[in-house]
């Protein structure tokens, strides 16, 4: 396989640190999410080797992290910082005349998400990029572009959790893990974390849950509902793609409270509202339930954020890179991850350069 030299805005990373994903599964799984074949991997750290003539913001030599975003930069979306609605992700892609960025014998082959993370090298677009500072390491900046961007941001910029509020947690891996521990950062009083597996619970008492519940064991709307006082919480948090724990999550609601959708759902998912007074408290205690994306992440601004964050030893990155492995035993990991025993595994490729 070949990568093309940068044109235009395109960017030569050399590939440091490299996060294994849930979402890689998904779209091997269901052939979603772009042209086939396709390079797989989206959470990159890494050191630029080469710009395209109209590269500005990234510079060789940059140390970056990569979002799993394609924002075009120009639409009223992405003018207004919602880059994860924008408009046109397909402007940054190469026109139909052009040399692909990677191809072989075969033909032109994909990235996904625009990234391919999953190589030694990858081309990319620099809207998709962030420099950071040089002083943190590439393992745990790679998961910050996605797990830490998602679970950090549902909590800051979607639930805006203030301090003195109380939240859920339904599913602590690595986004459910990140979204506990910024929401501690932001005051929240109480944090209830919910998992089916031990070791998940464990962790997520570490990464700063004030409760832990695990749902095999006793039914998580009763020990929600005494640990709150029958009050319920303000936020519910459904990292899970599963319509059953949607619907536990809106079992626990409080007054105003909110469920937010974070996990993928399989296609034809259902979930049932009981909307009226009679059966839920939907409508007198003004709940929602919301949709969301990527933790409505600024990734410009919130990546930078969390390196520092990081840095100063208030985010604790080191516990969700469980294990670095070489990309030979990518297979077996994945096999790990599916399994469920491990927070996160990081691919690690030497310095070439
Ligand atoms: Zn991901
Ligand atoms: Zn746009």
């Amino acid at each position: 396989m070949s990568v093309a030299e940068p044109i235009g805005h395109e960017v030569l990373v050399e590939v440091r640190a490299s996060g294994l994903c849930h979402s890689d599964i998904s779209v091997a799984q269901t052939g979603m999410g772009g042209d086939w074949p396709m390079v797989l991997g989206h959470e990159i750290a890494g050191v630029v080797v080469a710009v395209g003539p109209s590269a500005s913001r990234i510079k060789v030599g940059d140390h970056v992290v990569a979002a799993a975003l394609r924002p075009c930069g120009q639409c009223r979306a992405c003018l207004k910082g919602a880059v994860w609605a924008c408009s046109q992700p397909d402007a940054l892609d190469r026109g139909p005349d052009e040399k692909p960025r990677l191809e072989d014998e075969h033909g032109a082959i994909g990235q996904m998400t625009g990234l391919g993370g999953f190589a030694e090298k990858v081309l990319v677009h620099e809207n998709q990029l962030v420099s950071i500072d040089p002083a943190m390491p590439f393992e745990q900046a790679s998961i910050i572009g996605c797990a830490v961007a998602t679970g950090g941001g549902v909590v800051l910029n979607v639930a805006k959790v203030q301090p003195g509020e109380s939240i859920a947690v339904f599913g602590c891996g690595g986004v459910g893990l990140n979204a506990i521990q910024v929401a501690a950062l932001a005051g929240a009083t109480r944090i209830i974390g919910v998992d089916i597996q031990t070791d998940k619970l464990e962790l997520a008492q570490k990464f700063g849950a004030t409760d832990v519940i695990d749902s095999t064991k006793v039914d998580a709307v009763e020990a929600i509902q005494k640990l709150t006082e029958s009050e319920g919480v303000d936020h519910a948090f459904v990292m899970v793609g599963v319509p059953q724990v949607t619907q536990t999550a809106l079992q626990i609601l409080g007054q105003s409270g909110t469920v937010y959708l974070v996990g993928g759902m399989s296609p034809g998912a259902e979930v049932h509202l009981h909307p009226s007074p009679g059966d839920s408290l939907l409508l007198p205690f003004q709940q929602g339930i919301r949709g969301t994306w990527l933790g409505s992440s600024n990734f410009y601004h919130d990546i930078p954020m969390y390196v520092d964050l990081y840095l100063q030893g208030r985010l604790n990155l080191d516990d969700l890179v469980s294990q670095t492995i070489s990309i030979d035993d990518i297979d077996k990991a994945y096999e790990e991850l599916e399994r469920g025993g491990i927070a996160r595994s990081v691919i690690t490729f030497p310095a070439q350069s």
